[in-house]
């Protein structure tokens, strides 16, 4: 799928653990790349509590927003051609599809994640495709110049969060076809499960989001372990960095996963108030310490991606 998106520079930020920032940090990323004339793509992945529109003052309800439902695949069994042979039950990695002897099968909704593995076994071609819908996406264009923000959000009690995921890689690449990004940036979900595999996926340069704490510690290591085992391409942003003084084993970890540390940012109650606000921080006239040091690391990330000056 990556090639499809292969003339625009992918970025995805992560962290082991919510609460680091990441969020803050992707949409303060994109807006201040679409100010430069970039033109931006921000993909909020967090699907079980999408919440980067707000930091850019949008609701997903605004008129101007375009919902489109997601739907999965789900099996509708017809009683007049099953055999009741039991196929579709064995072959269902999920066991989805309760069957007790002689009796019709029936679907266990919860439990199926719509593969339809047990439509392509079925011999008498007695499964039908239902469809239920498992969440929505949300696009927004220009939701400040040059930014575009698609957001996904699970229904409550679903569970199968990572085919919003795919389906916003594959609505991106639509996306593109139209809008031709230069730049985009996805923010994962926090952890380092299937989601957050599939959304680091798509990137060429991966920023993990951490914080000086032994929470921090524990939860770098899980993501790098599984940016490790995906080959990425990846650096650490040390956010919060003066929270604590407990920077060394941050250091540690960065060390013995051989990944750098492309920068730190201290607490600033600027960016607190403009948090508050639901400002970007980056666009904030005055200077202060956090933002030089989100400026100094967003020169070293165009530095990486090669971006060409606009
Ligand atoms: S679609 Fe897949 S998970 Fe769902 S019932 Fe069929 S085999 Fe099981
Ligand atoms: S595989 Fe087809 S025929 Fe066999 S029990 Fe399932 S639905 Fe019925």
């Amino acid at each position: 799928m990556s090639q499809n998106l292969s003339d625009a520079k992918k970025i995805s930020v992560t962290g082991g653990k919510g609460g680091t920032g990441k969020t803050l940090i992707a949409v303060n990323l994109a807006v201040y790349y679409a100010q430069l004339g970039y033109k931006v793509l921000l993909i909020d992945s967090d699907v079980e509590n999408p919440n980067s529109n707000i930091l850019l003052g949008k609701s997903l309800t605004d008129e101007d927003v375009k919902k489109t439902q997601i739907d999965m695949f789900q099996p509708i069994f017809s009683t007049d051609k099953c055999t009741k042979c039991g196929k579709c039950r064995d072959a269902c990695y999920r066991h989805a599809i309760l069957q007790f002897p002689d009796q019709f099968p029936s679907l266990m909704e919860p439990m199926c994640s719509g593969c339809t593995i047990c439509q392509r076994v079925c011999p008498t071609d007695a499964i039908s495709s239902g469809k239920r819908s498992i969440g929505s996406r949300y696009f927004m264009n220009n939701v400040y110049d040059n930014l575009d923000l698609l957001v996904g959000e699970l229904n409550p009690g679903e569970a199968i969060s990572v085919l919003i995921v795919e389906n916003l890689i594959e609505q991106s690449i639509e996306l593109h076809k139209n809008f031709c990004y230069d730049i985009i940036i996805t923010d994962t979900a926090p952890g380092a499960h299937c989601d957050v595999e599939k959304a680091l996926s798509l990137a060429d340069l991966t920023l993990c989001v951490t914080e000086p704490t032994p929470f921090g510690e524990h939860d770098l290591k899980r993501i790098l372990r599984l940016i490790q085992l995906s080959g990425q391409n990846a650096e650490i942003i040390l956010n919060r960095s003066n929270l604590t003084d407990y920077k060394e084993p941050i250091l540690k970890v960065a060390s013995d996963f051989n990944i750098k540390i492309l920068g730190e940012i201290p607490i600033d109650n600027i960016v607190i108030e403009d948090y508050a606000k639901g400002t970007p921080f980056v666009l904030d006239s005055r200077e202060f310490p956090a933002k030089q040091a989100f400026l100094s690391i967003l020169t070293n990330v165009k530095k990486k991606l090669k971006l060409e000056v606009i």
